[in-house]
């Protein structure tokens, strides 16, 4: 893509309102958009970001099996008047006109709807197992909504269901199939997640898992074993800070930590509160037993941000970044031989043919920080390009094939 063609600019000075350094560096450089607090618009390089993520998320749903839906975001109170949930705190109301009673709830979650669908489909044993999972967009009132993409009243959730016989067929599920789908998903983002052992709550029938990535800014604090990953959670640990593993005899740390996502075995709560059943093999009328699991998509775009980061601005993993090769063509010289090489050999290039100053072509490119940054100029031979990776200090100039086989090649993160 050309840049005078990409409608955002990039910013000198971060908005004076955002606190939180995701929020900052995604805003001075064009990813997103503050429509209000915790409310926040992905704009063509976040987006960008934000489908390389989406698309890391679908693969391994698709490989364990999940099958894609979008489910509704508007839903009768009904629901979660079943389940007594409608009094939940963050849940947004809507009514349906001035003066009334809200008598729906924008979607915070899916157990209930995707538990009714489910009753329509399944009456037998034969028809489980299966897994349902969508990404769509909740909304939440949260009240600590100040650390941009980390918490949103409105976010983007991979949400998905599991339907199973017996509680035996779940958790084989869960810790066979989602738990490792879970670990691929962060790690090629770039993170690093810990499967974190915490409460199980009113709607679960043991432990819950959360995955959780240690950061200074989490709001949650885990003890994390420095030999062998095992993690609990402070609110259920009896662990300390010092103490030996309980698994390998490691050391235990005590860490804070963002949730990028957790899964809950549920059990038959939902399934009993909808009559979602079948008849099991000798004929016996049994409840469903459902999983749940969740991944903060968009959260996930901040913490990648909060990790990647450097004093001139956002580092990309390439497996997230917006676009793979970012082209400055300075003081007039012609990059239009190499962008249309780089999109030949299906590189992707942001082309910065602006007229303006190498100063400000470099502090935006750093701010935006896509992995491969390549400079044409009159003091660069012809054919030749000045190539240099993002938070790399050391840059060749090498001939454009050379270049263009350097980026194709690289399989870093
Ligand atoms: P938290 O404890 O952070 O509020 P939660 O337990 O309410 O999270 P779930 O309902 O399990 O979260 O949602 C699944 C995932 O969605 C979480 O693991 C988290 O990554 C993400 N998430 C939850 N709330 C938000 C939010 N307000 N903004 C962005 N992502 C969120
Ligand atoms: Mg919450």
């Amino acid at each position: 893509m050309r840049q005078s063609e990409l409608f955002t600019k990039t910013e000198r000075n971060a908005p004076k309102e955002e606190v939180s350094l995701n929020a900052q560096l995604l805003e001075r450089a064009g990813f997103i958009y503050k429509n209000s607090a915790g409310v926040y618009s992905f704009l063509p390089l976040g987006w960008r970001v934000m489908r390389k993520i989406q698309a890391i998320i679908r693969e391994e749903m698709d490989a364990i099996g999940g099958q894609e839906v979008l489910m509704a975001a508007l839903h009768d109170k009904k629901y979660l008047k079943a389940t007594g949930r409608w009094d939940v705190d963050v849940v947004f109301k809507v009514a349906e006109g001035a003066g009334k009673e809200p008598s729906f709830n924008l979607s915070w979650t899916h157990e209930e709807i995707m538990a009714e669908i489910a009753t329509k489909y399944v009456s037998s044993y034969k028809d489980l197992p299966f897994a349902a999972y969508q990404i769509q967009a909740k909304f939440r009132n949260e009240p600590r909504a100040k650390s941009g993409l980390l918490r949103g009243r409105e976010f983007l959730m991979k949400d998905m269901y599991s339907f199973h016989a017996s509680e035996e067929d779940l958790m084989k599920f869960y810790h066979g199939m989602a738990v490792p789908a879970y670990k691929k998903v962060f790690g090629r983002c770039g993170l690093q997640a810990f499967v974190t052992v915490a409460a199980g709550g009113d709607f679960t029938i043991s432990n819950t898992h959360e995955f959780q990535v240690a950061s200074d800014i989490g709001e949650d604090t885990i003890y994390v074993c420095g030999q062998c990953g095992y993690a609990e959670n402070k609110e259920i640990s009896k662990l300390k800070d010092g103490e030996k593993c309980p698994q390998c005899g490691g050391i235990i740390k005590e860490e804070k930590a963002i949730e990028v996502g957790n899964i809950f075995p549920l059990g038959t709560k939902y399934s009993e509160a909808f009559n979602l059943s079948f008849d099991d093999e000798k004929g016996e009328k049994k409840y469903v037993v459902m999983g749940s699991y969740g991944i903060g998509v968009s959260r996930l775009m901040g913490v990648i941000v909060e990790k990647y980061n450097d004093a001139n601005g956002i580092v990309w993993p390439e497996s997230v970044a917006p676009f793979r090769a970012h082209l400055l063509a300075l003081n007039g010289a012609d990059g239009e031989y190499i962008y249309k090489t780089l999109q030949t050999a299906g590189v992707e290039v942001l082309y910065d043919e602006r007229v303006m100053t190498a100063g400000e072509k470099f502090a935006g490119a750093y701010l935006i920080g896509i992995p491969w940054r390549l400079v044409v100029s009159p003091k660069i031979a012809e054919n030749k390009v000045e190539i240099k990776r993002r938070g790399e200090k050391e840059s060749k100039v090498v001939d454009v094939g050379e270049a263009v086989k350097m980026i194709m090649f690289s399989a870093r993160t």
